[in-house]
């Protein structure tokens, strides 16, 4: 069986290439996106690649994604005024390009745009 190519976000895991991190821990990095949508646009993301969407992770482990929700509001206070959205992609045709889940966290003034209309 032939091993799938890592994504993206495994190779920022694996320091293969840079990101800016904010916050690590045994089961969750986050770092900033590359092409920030808000004046603070993180992105939380769990450390293994086992679920590729939202569903898939309140399925396989409800508790994950709880620490994905935690870790997204003490990053929102920390770098912004605690308020925030909070955006998980599901699919390609909603958006998703990165198939390994992961919360994108938008703070700041928000406009239009960043709600992806
Ligand atoms: P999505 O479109 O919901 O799958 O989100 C993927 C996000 O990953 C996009 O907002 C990209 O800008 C972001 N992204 C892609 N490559 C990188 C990278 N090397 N470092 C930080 N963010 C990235």
């Amino acid at each position: 069986m032939s091993t799938p190519e890592p994504t993206i976000f495994e190779r920022i895991v694996a320091r293969d290439i840079p990101a800016d991190i904010v916050f690590e821990n045994d089961d969750i990095i986050a770092f900033r996106d590359i092409a920030p949508k808000a004046p603070v646009h993180l992105l939380v993301v769990p450390k293994t690649s086992e679920f590729a969407n939202i569903a898939e992770l309140a399925n396989g482990d409800p508790d994950l994604l709880a620490e994905i929700v935690a870790v997204a509001d003490k990053l929102a206070t920390e770098q912004s005024n605690g308020e925030y959205r909070l955006i998980f992609n599901s699919g390609e045709s909603a958006g998703q390009t990165v198939f390994h889940v992961h919360a994108h966290v938008l703070s700041g003034s928000l406009d239009e745009s960043s709600l992806g209309r």
